[in-house]
């Protein structure tokens, strides 16, 4: 059987797609390799997992959710979220569980995958919904292996070690650290090792009570406002605009908020000092947190600036020649942010393999197409938007872009469509020029950045991102037909 269309990856995006082409009566696949759906919510499960995003804008806009318990919910709550979702649109009989997809190639007017046992799967389109951080980024360092303790990167977090009262090493402080901290001071001993400081910028966790929530059932209208409420929309605005400058007002208040939040929350001025960046705030993912700077003053907490010499059986050795002992230690290092579709080998025209096409590192027009790749597209891929707001809402901005080229290919009878050479070469520059004068480029380290230290993101406006996402411009695309092959 060929499919319309093969979705890999059934997280947020994947079942976005799946939803929509589900509603036009669209025969589809969606393959995934894990036993159950819900992608980086499914996949991190580690202590004080939460998202930075207000829950009722991390929704899909048409999928409202009364039930959320506080501002900023637990990830258990959004991964049954998503899995209720996934549920009332009956993805499951359109899903291949456990299938991870080891190779797919062009072949003149469709897809031909193959999964790891070998088994063969036809789709006139794929969409690749792989995510971006989802291949876990472990240390280099010394000794690693000769831990006796128990020793966990936060995307595979193993619940049967227990932490009660153990002293435990969090490794690294973006998002994921931060997080971990808040919710161990009280439990455990905790010790922070942070190598580069971070900016925090102040959030109210606030509880939604049973009355607050009998209100949202009856009222969708009102759960509708608050997925585009006002100021939120605005903050974004703001926020994505702040970027595009780094010496913009919109980012010095950004930076004054975070400032002002170090100097409120921590008297002491050596610790004080430790916390202090010497970049921008902003260019760095700037971390939400109600409560690290109270954990990280807990008497259980230690801060740990001296950098890491090596781990030895029992705990890690500073560069002081201090030997931190330990019971357990958590990598909160990451991910290999540049991997997208891959390990999996794609193959388009003229043979070429993806990796191939991304050998100066990954893009794609507009992010979601690569030349010589016919209708193989991508959701939240290269350079698509990052920052602190709702990825769904850019997952919902690129599928309608998809759907339209889909379309494409039945109203233009045509078997393929790709961005042209000159197109991506285009928006690469245009791109590449934005993305350095933007905060994230503005002189520090991150995931952001790619090998040559360009930020591999949006670099303009959330509203720009809007507009470009409406309609494709034609002209950048090559139309691919059975016969002849555009150039
Ligand atoms: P991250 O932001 O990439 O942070 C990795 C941390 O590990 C950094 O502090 C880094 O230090 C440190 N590190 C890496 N290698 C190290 C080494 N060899 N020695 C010492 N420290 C090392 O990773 P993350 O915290 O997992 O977050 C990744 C992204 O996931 C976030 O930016 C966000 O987009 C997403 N996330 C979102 C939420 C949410 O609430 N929405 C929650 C978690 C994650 P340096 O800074 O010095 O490199």
């Amino acid at each position: 059987m060929k499919y319309d269309v093969i979705i890999i990856g059934a997280g947020m995006s994947g079942t976005l797609a799946g939803i929509k082409l589900k509603a036009q009566g669209k025969s589809f696949l969606i393959i995934e390799k894990a036993a159950r759906m819900g992608g980086t919510w499914r996949d991190n499960t580690y202590p004080g997992l939460t998202c930075d995003v207000q829950s009722h804008a991390y929704t899909y806009s048409f999928e409202p959710n009364p039930e959320w318990t506080r501002t900023f919910p637990s990830g258990p709550e959004i991964h049954s979220y998503f899995e209720n979702v996934f549920k009332k649109y009956k993805l499951a009989e359109n899903t291949r569980f456990n299938t991870e997809i080891a190779n797919a190639k062009w072949q003149k007017d469709h897809w031909l995958l193959q999964d790891q046992h070998g088994q063969q799967y036809a789709g006139t389109v794929v969409i690749a919904a792989t995510g971006v951080l989802h291949h876990p980024h472990r240390p280099d360092i010394p000794g690693l292996a000769d831990f006796k303790g128990s020793l966990q990167h936060t995307a595979a977090w193993d619940h049967s070690v227990p932490l009660d009262g153990k002293k435990i090493a969090i490794i690294g402080n973006g998002s994921t650290g931060v997080q971990m901290v808040s919710a161990l001071s009280t439990r455990a001993h905790v010790r922070h090792f942070q190598r580069t400081p971070q900016w925090i910028f102040p959030v109210e966790n606030m509880v939604f009570t049973e009355e607050q929530r009998e209100e949202f059932r009856k009222n969708r209208d009102l759960l509708i406002y608050l997925h585009d409420e006002p100021t939120y929309v605005a903050a974004v605005e703001r926020f994505t605009n702040a970027v595009l400058d780094p010496d913009s007002p919109e980012i010095m208040e950004i930076q004054k908020i975070c400032q002002d939040n170090l100097h409120n929350s921590v008297a002491d001025p050596v610790l004080r000092s430790k916390l202090t960046p010497s970049y921008r705030a902003g260019c760095k993912r700037l971390i939400y947190s109600p409560d690290y700077y109270r954990a990280i003053q807990h008497p259980n907490s230690q801060l740990i600036t001296e950098g890491i010499e090596r781990v030895e059986a029992t705990g890690i050795r500073t560069s002081d020649g201090q030997l931190h002992e330990l019971d357990i230690i958590a990598l909160a290092t990451g991910f290999k942010a540049d991997r997208f579709v891959r390990p999996m080998q794609v193959i388009g025209l003229h043979d070429k393999t993806l990796d191939q096409a991304w050998e100066n590192g990954p893009t794609a027009y507009k992010a979601i197409s690569m030349p010589d790749f016919p209708n193989f597209y991508f959701m939240n891929g290269p350079s698509s938007p990052v920052g602190n707001f709702s990825l769904i809402d850019t997952a919902e901005m690129q599928w309608g872009y998809i759907n339209q080229l889909i379309e494409r290919l039945e109203t233009a009878n045509i078997a393929g469509l790709s961005a042209r050479h000159q197109a991506l070469d285009t928006y690469d520059q245009e791109r590449k020029e934005a993305a350095r004068n933007s905060v994230f480029g503005s002189g520090c380290t991150s995931w952001y950045l790619d090998k040559n230290g360009i930020p591999n993101t949006w670099p303009w406006s959330q509203s720009r991102f809007r507009e470009e996402m409406r309609a494709p411009v034609w002209q950048d695309y090559a139309e691919h037909h059975l016969q002849t092959v555009a150039a």
